[in-house]
């Protein structure tokens, strides 16, 4: 058996994980898009965000007498890493990348329901608080992504049909 402490620690080494992904892939997908500006400047807004959300789940997990697993940081970076570079195999990358970052808001909404329910559970209002400052912040990516991705994708049609107009990033 595992104790409701013992699971929320480890739940919260995840989410640290998967802020550290976010972290690679926003500011890799960022770097890459040269001609849809305001989805560049929004992922570099989200990607300083985030990079605050990874700071406050290390505070939880320090606050736990735990630290973030390296290990798993390091493997979330990677695939960010794999998963930002496969943008250069395909000649639509800005409309899958919106796509990647709209699923992944996603999962972080879910990951953070679940940590506010785990907290609450161990009793750690701390963290709970935390979860619930974070939760808005990414329901508020998903639903510009959610609006933007209709858009971007026109946007890359219309250039994509364009002569001598590079439509891919
Ligand atoms: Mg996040
Ligand atoms: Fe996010």
């Amino acid at each position: 058996m595992t104790d409701v402490q013992e699971n929320l620690r480890d739940w919260l080494r995840d989410a640290h994980a998967m802020e550290e992904q976010a972290i690679t892939m926003l500011s890799k997908t960022a770097d890459r898009l040269e001609n849809y500006p305001e989805l560049r400047t929004k992922l570099e807004l989200h990607c300083e965000q985030t990079r605050e959300q990874a700071r406050l789940i290390r505070g939880c997990l320090e606050r736990l007498g735990d630290d973030p697993s390296s290990l798993k940081d390091a493997t979330a970076k990677f695939m960010a890493t794999m998963q930002a570079m496969s943008g250069m195999f395909v000649t639509d990358e800005v409309v899958k990348a919106t796509m990647a970052a709209y699923t992944f808001e996603h999962m972080e909404i879910a990951s953070y329901r679940s940590l506010i329910a785990a907290a609450q559970a161990a009793g750690d209002m701390e963290t709970q608080r935390v979860c619930e400052m974070i939760l808005p912040q990414e329901e508020a990516m998903a639903n510009w992504l959610a609006e933007q991705l209709p858009i971007v994708t026109q946007q890359f049609l219309a250039r994509d049909a364009a002569p001598n107009t590079e439509a891919k990033h």
